[in-house]
């Protein structure tokens, strides 16, 4: 039938005009975000060992980690980098810890114009508490 692909068009339009509005006043209301969104990097630096069984588990080899052992022959971690820009999000780093010492943030805004932020020092992060090289806003 001619103009019947234009009323099927014209149906979906009405029915979002009258509709509830979804559009999202970003950045002056933040989204909500999901609990399970694979955001920004937290390690907790009382869990983490050291092991590297994180860094393993990536296929992109993402993670650098360095350990180093006290007199106890206790494995402690000396340096843990991520590089976000080989980065997939794919969880299986958070997954693979034995520790349950690494674990997404909600923080979604990783966007930078310099290269460099985007070698992020998880220790150096949790020592001064703030997102890669990045001042704090
Ligand atoms: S985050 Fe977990 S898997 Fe990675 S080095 Fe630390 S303890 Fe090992
Ligand atoms: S989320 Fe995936 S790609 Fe990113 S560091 Fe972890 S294992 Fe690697």
């Amino acid at each position: 039938m001619y103009g019947y692909g234009l009323l099927k068009g014209l149906r979906v339009t009405l029915g979002n005009f009258f509709g509830r509005a979804v559009t999202e006043q970003y950045p002056e209301r933040r989204p909500f975000i999901s609990p399970r969104f694979h955001g920004f990097f937290q390690l907790d630096l009382k869990k983490c060992n050291g092991c590297g069984v994180c860094s393993l588990s990536c296929p992109n080899g993402a993670i650098q980690v360095t350990s180093e052992r006290d007199e106890n022959k206790k494995r402690f971690v000396t340096g843990y980098k991520i590089s976000l820009g080989y980065c997939l999000f794919c969880g299986l780093c958070v997954e693979a810890c034995p520790r349950d010492a690494l674990r997404f943030t909600q923080e979604f805004e990783l966007s930078s114009y310099r290269r460099e932020d985007f070698v992020c020092d998880l220790l150096e992060i949790e020592k001064r508490e703030k997102i890669c090289s990045r001042e704090p806003a």
